[in-house]
């Protein structure tokens, strides 16, 4: 196939010290809707650069660290008012590299703006230093910054993925070597350009690449944090990559939620019918928080369904980004697109029923993108791959149940637990969600909709380690450092 470059191919460059670095060589990054078509370009960066950019950071490190919580808030501050001048281009940019809707392009630059003036809000108290006299002498608690952090981010929020780590990580006096994925690199390095222009050199560094640069970034001894979203199975190689010299680590991981709808649930709440089928298709079923399986009380399991359909119908209109009238795109890349077709091809060889749902607006881009037709799978087994693994796809199995014992099962079997969702009477979903392992329950709602980035995020299980968003997710990128001066200098039960 021909590829072919227009008007608006962009080249990004990795960042080093403040400087843009020039590669020996440069990839492709095709646009999934049209993949002879090339979007921009981004370098590979070698093992010495990788190296370099952590040296770099290191370096800024020693001044960074000293600066105060003022003055970073208000580099912060401005950096977030050059990304909303930005946001249309930034935007535009996203929809084209990686094939989500415009609005869902809005709506990621709307989040991580959300997140980052969060941060900035709440950065100076989570970061106070603590002094209390008290009887035994006095206490000083601070949060130190823990140095050099990699940030690794993943194609499908990445924009979101990679300011949730910076704002912290910059405010808490840390420096930052962030590389983005190969999938989405384009927008998520523009972002990073635009904040490292508030910013002394060497505080944020870029580098790109896959596997071979992640595994500097995780094993090198200068860097001390890493800052991971990503696969369950990418996050065990960081780990083994980290332990030589056991890094502080937040990890993000992959979910399998489930939606569970109670015998109370009204299937007739169009509202809430629409809000469930959205928490399936968004950004095409490729987020984390995704409603990935749906558990329906039998008792209005057939109605359910039938109300779904017409609900999905309605709302998934799959097409160009660019075209309005759209809500679900393509997937983002060819892996993607192959590895969840396999997962519905397997659920109908094993006698499931697969059920196309919306409307596909141009054929012609249809079948020249990497689209795959939504669908709604039923009468499939618990224990099913389509079912059991995390489809991050188009796709969803709805499947019934007799009680609730045997729903919270259902749930709490799986290798996950980042987010679920409880719909019917607020007080019963309460009851049920209590009993959920999961980071975050929500209920009569799904996915980025139930998302408050004021609280913690992150997954119990193999969902990940640690937490992202709240104050929490400020303070991960320190270390508590408690100074000491009792009363009692010498203990009495120490003898002479
Ligand atoms: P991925 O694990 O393939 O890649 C993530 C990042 O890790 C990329 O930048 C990639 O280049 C890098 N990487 C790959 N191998 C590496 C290695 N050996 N060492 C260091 N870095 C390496 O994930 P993906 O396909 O980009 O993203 C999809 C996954 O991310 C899904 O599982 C999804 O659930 C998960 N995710 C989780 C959250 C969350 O908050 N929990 C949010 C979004 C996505």
């Amino acid at each position: 196939m021909a590829i072919q470059a227009d008007k608006d191919t962009i080249v990004v460059e990795a960042l080093i010290n403040g400087q843009n670095v020039k590669s020996l060589s440069q990839v492709a990054k095709e646009n999934p809707t049209n993949p002879a078509e090339i979007v921009g370009y981004f370098p590979v960066t070698t093992k010495e650069q990788a190296v370099e950019a952590i040296e770099a950071a290191a370096e800024a490190f020693k001044a960074w660290k000293r600066t105060s919580i003022d003055e970073r808030i208000h580099l912060m501050r401005k950096a977030i008012e050059k990304i909303k001048a930005a946001e249309n281009d930034i935007v535009h940019l996203l929809s084209r590299e990686h094939g989500k809707p415009v609005y869902d392009a809005h709506g990621e630059i709307f989040v991580s703006l959300m997140w980052m003036e969060f941060a900035c809000n709440e950065a100076k108290a989570a970061l106070q230093e603590e002094i209390q006299e008290h009887e035994q002498g006095k206490t000083i608690l601070s949060h130190d910054p823990i140095g050099v952090v990699a940030a690794i981010s993943p194609w499908n929020y990445p924009i979101a993925l990679s300011t949730i780590k910076i704002a912290p990580a910059l405010l808490a006096g840390n420096t930052i070597v962030l590389k983005p994925s190969p999938y989405a690199p384009l927008a998520a390095a523009k972002v990073a350009e635009i904040i490292a222009s508030e910013f002394p050199p060497g505080v944020i560094n870029v580098v790109h690449g896959n596997a071979d640069v992640g595994a500097e970034l995780t094993s090198n001894p200068l860097v001390t944090k890493i800052a991971f979203t990503g696969g369950t199975e990418t996050a065990k190689h960081i780990i083994k990559a980290a332990s030589d010299t056991i890094k502080d680590m937040t990890l993000e991981l992959g979910g399998n939620d489930a939606a569970i709808f109670l015998e109370s649930f009204d299937v007739n709440d169009e509202r809430a019918m629409r809000r469930i089928v959205v928490s399936n298709f968004l950004t095409t079923g490729q987020i984390c928080m995704i409603a990935k399986r749906v558990y329906v009380h039998r008792s209005i399991y057939d109605a359910f369904v039938e109300k779904y359909i017409e609900a999905a119908n309605r709302w998934v209109r799959v097409g160009d980004p660019f075209d309005h009238n759209t809500t679900v795109g393509p997937l983002n890349n060819l892996k993607q697109k192959n590895y969840v077709q396999g997962l519905v091809e397997d659920a109908q060889k094993r006698g499931a029923k697969v059920i196309p749902l919306g409307q596909i607006l141009d054929q012609e881009l249809f079948e020249q993108g990497y689209y795959l037709q939504p669908t709604l799978v039923l009468d499939c087994d618990y224990h099913d791959p389509i079912v059991v693994e995390e489809q991050f796809g188009p796709t969803v199995p709805i499947l019934p149940f007799d009680d609730v014992e045997q729903v919270i099962k259902l749930h709490n079997e799986s290798i996950y637990g980042l987010t679920s969702s409880v719909w019917g009477k607020e007080e019963e979903a309460i009851v049920v969600a209590r009993q959920l392992e999961a980071g975050t329950t929500m209920i009569n709602t799904a996915a980025v909709q139930g998302l408050d980035v004021r609280f913690p995020f992150g997954g119990f299980k193999q969902s990940g380690i640690g937490r992202e968003y709240g104050v929490e997710g400020i303070r991960t990128y320190t270390e508590s450092h408690v100074i000491n001066v009792p009363k009692m200098l010498d203990l009495p039960y120490i003898p002479e």
